[in-house]
């Protein structure tokens, strides 16, 4: 699966249409199975950010709200989940599944007209991974006993999980789908940009019946995100988002016996060799910083080269940037689609800036962009020194830091000084080279000649500043269960 590669076929495509999309001018809040308005009455609006126009209304949630949904799940853990078998927890799991693949044109349409990425991706990779997840954990739902032999597991009870606006539907499936399928129930809290695909969903849980209060969403801005942190009667949070915030939720949980896992940010090492396949590596480059705009925690967002292929790799890279399409997200040719939001948009600017003032080497390349919406062209950093921001702090955008390397121990210990440790790539011949090396980074995921491939198999999770806990695979049913 490479993100970047367009099919023949869809030279000539006519952009997706959205003519079959019902979006529903308002959408209420998710509890205990029913849509219903904030008790403080207060809404804000969703918008393209590829057309910055309005698509719908989301329910901003009050702190009573909050409780309500708290008190939802609660119940619903108590009197039905904690009781209902889990073969039958499965098969919930497995309708939910079938139902996000019955919907998954809609879903992808309404993942890229909501968020801004571009209709080849969330039809490619986010919504097939989706399904997936869910179908990866309805398995695990009756089998528990194996994952963990001669162990006693008991669910935590109601968990409060927080996401944010990169990949909202997949964001979601990750959280709820481990939950379920370990006999928790749920309530999740959607980013403000990105809530609409999170309200589908909730059409969807409503269709598969499953029972009440099971998982409840609860849509606003940060405060909202707050209210579920602090509730006593959450048991356990999962919280993906920046690192400032999860070191604030990890303090405000400090001395409560709440259980937590944290997915923040990251500045991944992209490490090409001079003996790798230079031109599938340059693919693994633009796959690993453009895809998702950028908007990726484990984005490939520091490229090491090796001193002797530096110019080939630039020049190959360069001429890659120039045949990548950015404009209309709905586009089947898109490569990259709309910055999130302007919040986001404002943020990568100012980091451009701040590259160029610490003296590193600009290119960025050319071509139109439309006229409204949020933008950024595909950009690349060169001249960057080791200890400057932007090659140390996470961008969140289409935006790439090179430097280059001598020898291996040299750009282990390069790869390795930054205050995250999410993810890596590394492209070489030698087999033997990728497992000397996997071994010393400090790194939750290595790719080896590839670059962002996500399985629900996979356990994914990242080392210092980039949280603890793993979600994905086996190891993701760890979190929601207690195991002694
Ligand atoms: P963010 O500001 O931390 O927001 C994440 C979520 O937390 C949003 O739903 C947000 O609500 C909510 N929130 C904000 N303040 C909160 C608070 N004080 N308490 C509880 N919840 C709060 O991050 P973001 O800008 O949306 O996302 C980008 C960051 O997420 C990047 O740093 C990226 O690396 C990280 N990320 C990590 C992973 C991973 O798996 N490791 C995956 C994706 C993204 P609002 O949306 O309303 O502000
Ligand atoms: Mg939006």
């Amino acid at each position: 699966m490479n993100n970047f590669q367009t099919s023949p076929w869809q030279l000539d495509a006519a952009p997706e249409s959205t003519d079959h999309i019902k979006i529903k001018d308002a959408y209420g809040l998710f509890i205990n199975g029913e849509f219903v308005p904030s008790s403080g009455g207060e809404t804000f609006d969703s918008i393209n950010p590829a057309t910055e126009q309005r698509l719908t209304t989301i329910t901003e949630s009050t702190v009573d709200d909050v409780d309500k949904a708290v008190i939802a799940a609660s119940n619903a853990y108590k009197k039905v989940w904690s009781k209902t078998s889990p073969a039958a927890r499965g098969k919930y799991l497995f309708r939910i599944a079938r139902l996000i693949q019955e919907r998954s044109k809609e879903l992808a349409v309404v993942e890229t007209i909501d968020g801004g990425k571009p209709i080849r991706e969330s039809r490619d990779v986010d919504i097939p991974l989706v399904a997936a997840h869910f179908f990866y954990y309805a398995g695990w739902a009756d089998k528990l006993s194996y994952a963990f032999p001669n162990r006693s597991i008991q669910p935590l009870g109601v968990a409060g999980q927080v996401i944010p606006w990169n990949f909202p539907l997949l964001m979601a499936a990750w959280k709820i789908a481990p939950a379920l399928a370990c006999g928790n129930t749920v309530v999740l809290k959607p980013a403000e940009t990105t809530s609409v695909s999170a309200m589908i969903l909730a059409e969807i849980i409503q269709q598969s019946e499953l029972p009440p209060g099971v998982v409840n969403i609860v849509t606003g801005h940060g405060a909202v995100g707050e209210a579920i942190v602090n509730h006593p009667g959450v048991d356990k949070i999962a919280f993906t988002g920046s690192t400032v915030v999860g070191k604030e939720i990890r303090t405000s949980i400090a001395g409560s016996k709440k259980r937590c896992t944290l997915e923040l940010g990251g500045k991944a090492a992209n490490i090409v060799f001079a003996d790798a396949p230079i031109d599938q590596a340059v693919e693994g480059i633009v796959n690993g910083i453009y895809f998702n705009q950028g908007h990726v925690c484990c984005a490939g967002s520091r490229l090491f080269v090796q001193e002797s292929i530096r110019e080939e790799v630039l020049k190959k890279l360069k001429h890659r940037m120039g045949t990548l399409r950015v404009g209309d997200p709905l586009d089947k040719n898109t490569d990259i689609g709309a910055i999130n939001s302007k919040r986001q948009l404002d943020r990568i600017e100012s980091w451009i800036e701040l590259g160029r003032e610490e003296g590193a080497e600009l290119y960025q390349a050319g071509g139109e962009l439309p006229d409204r919406g949020y933008w950024c062209r595909p950009s690349v950093f060169t001249e960057v020194a080791q200890s400057s921001r932007i090659a140390q702090e996470e961008i969140f955008g289409p935006v790439l830091a090179v430097q280059t390397f001598r020898t291996v121990a040299e750009v282990i210990k390069k790869a390795n000084n930054t205050p995250y440790g999410l993810s890596a790539g590394i492209w070489t011949d030698k087999g033997s080279k990728i497992f000397n090396m996997t071994a010393q980074m400090r790194a939750g995921v290595v790719w080896a000649n590839s670059y962002n491939q996500f399985d629900p198999v996979s356990p994914f999770g990242g080392y210092k500043e980039s949280g603890f806990g793993r979600e994905g695979g086996l190891h993701g049913l760890a979190a929601y269960l207690d195991v002694s």
